[in-house]
């Protein structure tokens, strides 16, 4: 096994399974420390050891590896992997039109996050993060966002197109918390409830059914907020008329987004079903903060398929061009 094959995966399987970002990040880090390290110095036990950047997991895996096998750290993740159900359905997604970069509150580059999309398989990735209002994750200003734009631009290539985007928060009366003529460049434009889930319901639907109704909005994103477990603990999502707001997404052609976050599984099975009704169309997204979080998908496909959502509504089965027209709308 190569060292730093071993360390990425293990740096992806944690992400996977959404392990502290520091424990992931420390495999990233010793897996460039051995890509800038010359062979003498790598296969030196004591050598290696003194190396800035390799702690004591890092070195056995890299040790181990060295001698010809799996390391017993990977081996462990990949069993515990190994679990995972996977769907038809994931097999039809194209791409993903939700994922964060270390711009907002992701941990690693864009580049690395394009990166990751392409080995997945994908044709698309719509890098969405955050705006302004949401100051807790770094939210993108406008000047930050329009810097971003030349750098997603130098991404796609090969068969493989990363989208310009952004995960709007919805301000409080439905508003859009970015630049309207800012919002109109990008390709893909997520539009999330982020603060006060707990407002009157009908208030709530007043503002949801104000944010689906902008013609900038693509995907209503995480729909009711809810966390269902995990390390943030859990949290009821909010309430609202379903009927009502998933009604307005149909008339306004936005997608209901299938957050695959194991912690949110956002809508519940119930308001899936409303929305299958009210004849919405669907994207399956991972809402990835790092690379290994993108085949999320999987959970997400399992469920959108066991709802019974037909795979020609769902927007991440369309190829690239289709997408992109229709965000165009
Ligand atoms: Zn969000
Ligand atoms: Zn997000």
């Amino acid at each position: 096994v190569d060292p730093r094959e071993a360390l990425d995966e293990i740096a992806w399987l944690l992400e996977r399974e959404r392990s502290s970002r520091y424990k992931a990040k420390a495999f990233r880090v010793a897996s460039d420390v051995v890509a800038g390290m010359d062979e003498t110095r790598l296969r030196d036990p004591v050598l290696l050891k003194n190396t800035r950047g390799i702690g004591d997991t890092t070195y056995r895996v890299i040790r181990e590896a060295l001698e010809g096998g799996v390391p017993t750290y990977l081996a462990d993740l990949r069993e515990r992997a190994g679990g995972i159900r996977q769907s038809g359905l994931r097999t039809k997604l194209r791409g993903d039109l939700h994922s964060h970069s270390d711009w907002s509150d992701g941990t690693t580059s864009i580049d690395s996050m394009a990166a990751a999309a392409r080995a997945l398989g994908h044709e698309y990735l719509a890098l969405t993060d955050h705006s302004p209002r949401l100051r807790v994750a770094n939210g993108l200003s406008a000047e930050r966002l329009t810097e971003q734009l030349e750098v997603v631009a130098g991404l796609s290539g090969d068969g493989f197109r990363l989208l310009s985007g952004i995960e709007v928060d919805i301000l409080d009366d439905g508003g859009l918390d970015q630049d309207e003529a800012l919002l109109d460049r990008l390709d893909v434009v997520v539009a999330s409830v982020h603060s006060k889930l707990k407002m009157d319901p009908r208030e709530m639907t007043r503002r949801m059914v104000a944010a689906v109704s902008n013609p900038r909005t693509d995907v209503f994103g995480h729909p009711t907020g809810r966390l269902v477990e995990g390390s943030r603990g859990t949290r009821p999502g909010a309430s609202f008329d379903a009927a009502a707001v998933f009604a307005a997404c149909a008339e306004h052609g936005v997608a209901v987004e299938v957050n695959s976050r194991p912690e949110r599984q956002d809508p519940p099975d119930e308001l899936i079903a409303i929305a299958l009704d009210a004849g919405c169309l669907f994207s399956i997204d991972s809402d990835a903060h790092a690379p290994g979080q993108l085949s999320l998908l999987d959970h997400g496909a399992v469920r959108a398929e066991a709802a019974g959502i037909p795979p020609e509504r769902i927007v991440t089965t369309w190829t690239v061009d289709r997408l992109l027209e229709w965000t165009a709308r």
